[in-house]
This record gives structure tokens, C-alpha cells and sequence, in this order.
């Protein structure tokens, strides 16, 4: 792969309307991913395996909770240098992103929101410092976009519950020490529960043969008979909503990622546009090409500048599910197709692992499908926008 010579683009000079903190924060990642994910994630990719050398990393630049309170080893941030970082990282790579994602506003958000103080204390910490990994088991074989439907369930057995079903489509789950499980009790209300590796009855196995998120371990989460601690329920929260508020942090982090792919496709499609020479003069000569790169720094501007006011109504407590849509469904499908311009843009060189663009295209199909499909973001703009319901 080539060396990496990104430079983030700023066209509006959004850095100013950002704190020295962020920009620090920001500068941290960048650096990080420049130095530790660059060089190898193409290999890592293209063998399919998660790099787990970088777990340290990412604990490190404070990816995983860092907007945890520090006394839960949380990084204390506020939701846009949260942003800023997921942006870094998924400029890199969406699947390291995704384990990041999962980690903070899957695994960790909803033990810090729902859980009790032990709980916390249990296990905040060990997941902070990458010590432990986690997953977060919603999705099931026949309840995907339509999660209310799961079959997942849990019985009360006196001192300890029994939980039986299955999950599938899970990010990190083939390695991951816990992992939050929605599931059902027997009067059908939805609950989470950590499952730890190790308790009997409960297997992970990997999802093989996927084109998207390479580096990045999906599987399986299979429930057959496993007794779980009764301490190990969630108990502050129950309901679609418990889920949807965990999918609510990690959908906004998903909103800068995708602009951190976004740029890093628009990046290496201007520098090459100045560097190939085609009929005696280089490409970005030619008015079909300033047309693609003209639109791809307006698009990402705009993204920019929607993500970073939903930051500021995150950080004010005011950003609504249904704008975290918007702006989740805008940036995804922005970024896939300034990939798909940006790949066409590379030529032949552009289907090659030389460079990112092919890697970023193949995970945002991924991207643009977890964590709510484009489709499903649609209807919740127009449910919210016309008080009707047209998912049913
Ligand atoms: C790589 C990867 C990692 C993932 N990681 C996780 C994870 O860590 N944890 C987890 O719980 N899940 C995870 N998922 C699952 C993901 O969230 C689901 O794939 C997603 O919610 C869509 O569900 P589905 O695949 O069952 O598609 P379906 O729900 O079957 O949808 C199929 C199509 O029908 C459309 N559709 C569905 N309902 C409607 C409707 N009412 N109106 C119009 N169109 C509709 C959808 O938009 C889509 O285009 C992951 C998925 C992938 C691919």
C-alpha cells in the first residue's frame, strides 16, 4: 500500500469553531491511525482478520468511552471530540471504527446508563483500557431492520435467569469477552443482559465470506440454555428504547466516521488527479474530473457542518433520534458515493489495495446497512416530519 500523505480538507475552516481540546484530541488520533493502522490494515483486509494489535491503540487515543466519566476510566469528553475521533479512525478504516463504536456506545453506554454502580465498576474500566472487549447482540435472523420482533428470551429461575435464542450480524463477538444481549422476559419486555465467554451454553462462532468490514469480526451469538447471574441483568432501562438509546450514540459516531472515509477517498483522488497524466496533461486538468472533486469537497462540507451542530445538540442534551438519523443517513450515503466517484477517478489503480479507496467503498456497503439501513433512516425523517408511521 502507499505511504499515507493524507491532509484532512477544511474548506468552510470548521477548525474554528473547535476547541484546542479537540483539535488535540483529533491530532492524537490522526497521528495514531498515520502510524499504526495505515501500514497495516490493507493486509489485515485483504486476510480478513481483525488486527488485534491495535486494541492497545485505541484505548489509548481514548476511543473506547471518551465520553465514559474518568472514574469509570472513561476518556470524560465531550460528544465532539467523541466525533472527532471516530472520524480519525474510520478515516483509516471502518471496521476498526466499528470495534470502537461497538466498544463505547454499544457495550459501554448502556452498563454506564443502565447498569448498576458494581457493574460499572465491574466492568467500565477493564473495557476502557481494552483489557476486556465486548459486543452487543440485538440483531437476530429473522429481526433485523424490525428488532421488536426478537425471539431472544429469558426466564427467571429463581436465583439466576435462563436465556435461549440467537443473534447474528455480531460486530466483535468472535472475540470479545462480554457481551450485552437484548432478549425477552416472560412477560415479553426487553432487557439487557451481559453474557460472559465461558458461561455454559453460549458460543460465538465467526461470519466468513464478507466483501465489507474485513478487518473487522462479525459472528454469531448463540444461547442455548446459558444460566446468567441474576446481577448480570441491566436493570435501569427496559424496553426498544434501552437498545435504541445505545443505537442513538453509536449512529451519531457514524455520522463523523463516515466524513473521515469520505475525506480520505476525496484526499487521495485530488493528489492523484495532479500526479496522472493522461493526453500529455494531469487529469485534474480535465473538466469531467474538477467536476468529481468539486463535488465531493461541497458534499463533505456540508456534512462537516451538520455533524458538528449536531454535536453541539448532543453536547447541549438536545439532539433528537430522528436528527441523529439525518444526519447518520446523509453523511453514510455521502461518503459511498464519493467513493464510488473517487475509485473511478484512480482508474484501473483504483480497484487495487495500493490504495484505500476500493477498501472504504466495500465497508461503507456495510455501513450504509448497520445500525439502522438507509431506508429505515428515511422512514424515521418521514415519521417525524409527517406524524405518520409508514414502517407498517
Ligand atoms: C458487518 C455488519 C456488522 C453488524 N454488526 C451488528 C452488531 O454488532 N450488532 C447487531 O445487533 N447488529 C449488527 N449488524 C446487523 C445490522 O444492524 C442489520 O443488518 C440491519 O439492521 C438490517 O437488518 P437485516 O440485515 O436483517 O435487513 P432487513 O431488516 O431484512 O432489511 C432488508 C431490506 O428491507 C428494507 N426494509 C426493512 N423494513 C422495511 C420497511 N418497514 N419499509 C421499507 N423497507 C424496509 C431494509 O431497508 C433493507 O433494505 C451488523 C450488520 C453487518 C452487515
Amino acid at each position: 500500500m502507499k505511504p499515507d500523505l493524507f491532509e484532512a480538507p477544511d474548506y468552510y475552516n470548521i477548525d474554528e469553531l473547535l476547541t484546542e481540546e479537540h483539535k488535540l484530541v483529533r491530532q492524537a488520533a490522526r497521528d495514531w491511525v498515520k502510524r499504526d493502522v495505515s501500514p497495516i490494515i490493507e493486509e489485515y483486509a485483504q486476510k480478513a482478520e481483525f488486527p488485534s494489535q491495535i486494541i492497545s491503540g485505541l484505548a489509548e487515543i481514548g476511543a473506547f468511552g471518551p465520553y465514559i466519566p474518568l472514574e469509570y476510566g472513561g476518556a470524560g469528553l465531550d460528544q465532539i471530540s467523541y466525533g472527532l475521533i471516530m472520524q480519525e479512525i474510520e478515516r483509516g478504516d471502518s471496521g476498526v471504527r466499528s470495534t470502537a463504536s461497538v466498544q463505547s456506545s454499544l457495550v459501554m453506554y448502556p452498563i454506564w446508563k443502565y447498569g448498576t454502580e458494581a457493574q460499572r465498576q465491574k466492568y467500565l474500566p477493564k473495557l476502557a483500557s481494552g483489557q476486556w472487549m465486548g459486543c452487543f447482540g440485538l440483531t437476530e435472523p429473522d429481526h433485523g431492520s424490525n428488532p421488536s420482533g426478537m425471539v431472544t428470551n429469558f426466564k427467571d429461575k429463581g436465583d439466576h435467569y435462563v436465556l435461549n435464542g440467537a443473534k447474528m450480524w455480531i460486530s466483535n463477538a468472535p472475540f470479545a469477552q462480554i457481551a450485552v444481549v437484548w432478549a425477552k422476559n416472560e412477560e415479553g419486555r426487553i432487557y439487557g443482559l451481559i453474557v460472559e465467554r465461558g458461561m455454559d451454553g453460549f458460543s460465538t462462532p465467526e461470519t466468513h465470506n464478507k466483501w465489507s468490514l474485513r478487518a473487522s469480526a462479525t459472528g454469531e451469538l448463540i444461547f442455548d440454555n446459558v444460566k446468567v447471574p441474576k446481577e448480570n441483568l441491566l436493570p435501569n432501562k427496559s424496553g426498544l428504547g434501552a437498545p435504541l438509546g445505545c443505537l442513538d450514540s453509536a449512529r451519531y459516531g457514524i455520522a463523523w466516521g463516515a466524513i473521515g472515509a469520505a475525506m480520505d477517498c476525496y484526499d487521495t483522488a485530488l493528489r492523484y488527479s495532479k500526479e496522472r497524466i493522461q493526453f500529455g496533461k494531469p487529469i485534474g486538468q480535465f473538466q469531467l474530473q474538477q467536476k468529481k472533486l468539486a463535488e465531493m469537497i461541497t458534499e463533505i462540507t456540508k456534512a462537516q457542518l451538520l455533524t458538528w451542530r449536531l454535536g453541539v445538540l448532543r453536547n447541549e442534551n438536545k439532539a433528537t433520534s430522528a436528527q441523529i438519523s439525518m444526519a447518520k443517513r446523509n453523511n453514510v450515503d455521502m461518503a459511498i458515493k464519493i467513493a464510488r466517484e473517487a475509485r473511478q477517478m484512480l482508474g484501473g489503480m483504483g480497484i487495487t489495495g495500493e490504495y484505500s479507496i476500493m477498501r472504504h467503498m466495500m465497508n461503507l456497503e456495510s455501513v450504509i446497512t448497520y445500525e439502522g439501513t438507509h431506508d429505515i433512516h428515511l422512514l424515521i425523517t418521514g415519521l417525524d416530519i409527517t406524524g405518520f408511521n409508514a414502517f407498517k
